[in-house]
């Protein structure tokens, strides 16, 4: 199955595809942890990728293209892969389509995943990593087990100024791809609001799987 999981920041993209990978038995495709990755290489490209979301501002469309063909390419994501924080604008989703017809799959399910600005801005305030796993936590809502040892640290583009640029971003270049979607019937909108296990429940019954 190819789904793509859509939504402003902080919607809880990241943390429901991870929670779906074992049920559908697929892997998650994070553009944005992709280029963490890639930036944290110390690579020049991974400095690039940074300078752009440093500032809030989408990565430019060629870039990312590159870096979905070839993960697209790889061996665990030959049955079909959950999509977190792709597309991001009309092009990408094109380019996505065309990707996918070259693989003989198409786009199954968008679940669009709905929450108010006002959520997004609390979320992102508290939001929180761990840096040696990766895992994200909420210092309110998911916070780190009470044994928790280590030091959590916070994403440099969750500062207010650079969330307010990516919310723009959001409104500006990424909405317009749930019309794109809609036209295909293929979207689907669920709350995300509630607790992680009531997300992803309403996910799975959007996507026909509980
Ligand atoms: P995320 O981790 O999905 O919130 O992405 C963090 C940042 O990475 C975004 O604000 C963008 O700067 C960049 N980024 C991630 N995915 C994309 C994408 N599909 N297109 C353009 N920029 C992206």
């Amino acid at each position: 199955m190819d789904l793509v999981l859509f939504g402003p920041p902080a919607a809880g993209k990241g943390t429901q595809a991870a929670r779906l990978t074992d049920l559908l038995k697929v892997p998650q495709i994070s553009t944005g942890d992709m280029m963490r990755t890639e930036k944290k290489s110390g690579s020049d490209l991974g400095q690039k990728f940074a300078d752009y979301m440093e500032k809030g501002l989408l990565v430019p469309d060629e870039m990312v293209g590159e870096l979905i063909k070839k993960r697209l390419g790889q061996d665990d994501a030959k049955n079909g892969a959950i999509f977190d924080g792709y597309p991001r604008t009309v092009a990408q989703a094109e380019l996505l389509d065309s990707i996918l017809t070259e693989l003989g799959r198409k786009v199954d399910k968008v679940v669009s995943i709905e929450v108010s600005l006002e959520t997004v801005v609390e979320r992102i305030s508290g939001r929180r990593t761990d840096p040696s796993t990766g895992q994200v936590y909420h210092l309110t809502y998911n916070p780190p087990p009470v044994d928790f040892g280590g030091e959590l640290a916070q994403r440099k583009d969750d500062t207010p100024d650079v969330v307010r640029e990516r919310y723009k971003g959001y409104e500006n270049k990424t909405l317009p791809v749930l019309p794109y979607y809609e036209a295909k019937e293929l979207v689907a909108a669920v709350d995300g609001v509630g607790s992680l296990d009531e997300v992803t429940e309403r996910i799975k019954a959007a996507i026909g799987t509980s």
